[in-house]
């Protein structure tokens, strides 16, 4: 009877305390100019499913127990393998017709990070970041010398040629024509379609992660704000994990992610009005456009942007799900 008593009493404990942290997660699929009229419905069904395809399955890693980091590379890769995203294989041409792709991944329970830059035959940038991160003493390697680490770890390297899409490079032919006209980058929408993924796991250990091509027509080895720890990618357990999608310059500029997660740690700010406050007080004063997706520890979601729409999808911590693209 004794023994009986205190296998109850350890039991009930066990489940007490051992409670687990409600796990949620929430992607992006770039914002931009979206608008229901230029969209067929084969295009609208065609994104909805790869959403909900590439969210599911972070979902259930975090469901099977895996981590936060686990669960965001998981559903970048899909996106990443998709032509229909502005990362991996549908990543978008600079001005002399290459793909030179960014990502970056960030741990909120120890603040590690990894990031890439410029890299141009990497099939699966997140996965080469996540290997920075875990693997190097370094937070991000850039060009030639990320890919040389990714040979080094055994990252999967493609021919340039995998990247070419006749979309992607309609779309840096038109820009090139506007361009003429219009000046470099002035009044265009040059930014569709950059991958990013922030979930929270068991442990209540948070990650984000970004992956994109940057914008259509860059020159010069431009870097954008996906890569940089703090402007398109953040995530710290004690606030929210962010990742950005949208005119990277102004998101470097206005330090977005980590704006964000400041707002929450010092002003009691929640994940919903710290996101609204720096997408719409701070970024898009200064003349940017985009947004972001961002979680934090209990699983409460925001998804905020400026623009007219951002391709989204959610599992929250009830297991509701939401997959969305424009504004409404
Ligand atoms: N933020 C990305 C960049 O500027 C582009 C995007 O989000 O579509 O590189």
């Amino acid at each position: 009877m004794k023994n009986l008593i205190l296998s109850l009493f350890l039991g009930l404990s066990f489940t007490l305390f051992s409670q687990d942290n409600p796990i949620a997660i929430v992607i992006h699929g770039g914002a931009g100019t979206i608008l229901k009229k230029n969209m067929t419905p084969e295009m609208e069904a065609a994104y909805q499913a790869k959403l909900q395809e590439a969210v599911e399955a972070g979902y259930a890693v975090l469901q099977q127990g895996g981590s936060s980091v686990e669960a965001v590379e998981k559903t970048i890769r899909i996106l990443e393998d998709s032509p229909l995203f502005n990362a991996g294989k549908g990543a978008v041409f600079t001005h002399e017709g290459k793909n030179e792709m960014d990502a970056a991944i960030m741990e909120g329970k120890n603040l590690n990070a990894g990031a890439i830059s410029g890299v141009t035959t990497v099939k699966n940038p997140i996965s080469l970041a996540i290997q920075v991160m875990n693997n190097s003493p370094h937070v991000m390697l850039s060009g030639k010398g990320a890919e040389e680490f990714a040979r080094e770890k055994n990252i999967e390297l493609v021919d340039p040629d995998y990247f070419y899409t006749e979309s992607r490079m309609k779309a840096l032919e038109r820009a090139k024509e506007r361009e003429k006209d219009e000046g470099f980058w002035q009044n265009t929408d040059y930014k569709f379609g950059t991958v990013g993924c922030v979930a929270v796991d068991k442990n209540g250990d948070i990650a984000a992660g970004t992956s994109t091509g940057g914008m259509t027509n860059k020159r010069w080895n431009r870097i954008g704000d996906a890569p940089i720890i703090g402007a398109g990618t953040y995530a710290n357990n004690l606030s929210c994990g962010v990742s950005g999608t949208g005119w990277g310059e102004y998101f470097i500029r206005a330090t977005v992610a980590h704006d964000i997660a400041a707002l929450m740690e010092y002003k009691g700010l929640s994940v919903q009005e710290a996101s609204h406050e720096v997408i719409y007080n701070k970024m898009a004063k200064l003349g940017g456009d985009g947004g972001v997706i961002a979680l934090d520890r209990q699983g409460n979601i925001a998804m905020e942007f400026n623009t007219a729409g951002m391709y989204r999808a959610s599992i929250d911590a009830n297991g509701k799900r939401t997959v969305a693209i424009y504004k409404e």
